[in-house]
């Protein structure tokens, strides 16, 4: 099998399961007490060290942040 060495495959940057879901954890533990703003159709978080973000779905806003720091999402209704 020496095809293997030849073909650069992009395995190096595979996320184990257990790091993808230390990173879901993080990032929903983390939508809370943000200071969130839109960007287009993203959310992005504007007051953490590290970016972090969001899309919305097609047709929604942000509309602002509640009481606890959560993003409220609104519809548009054209
Ligand atoms: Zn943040």
């Amino acid at each position: 099998m020496q095809n293997q060495e030849n073909e650069p495959t992009p395995e190096s940057i595979e996320i184990s399961d257990e790091q993808m879901q230390s990173m879901w954890a993080e990032a929903k533990a983390s939508m809370s007490a943000h200071s969130w703003i839109q960007r287009g159709t993203e959310v992005v978080c504007d007051s953490c060290p590290f970016k972090h973000s969001f899309y919305l779905e097609p047709g929604s806003i942000l509309k602002g942040v509640d009481e606890k720091g959560l993003p409220i999402i609104d519809k548009i209704s054209y």
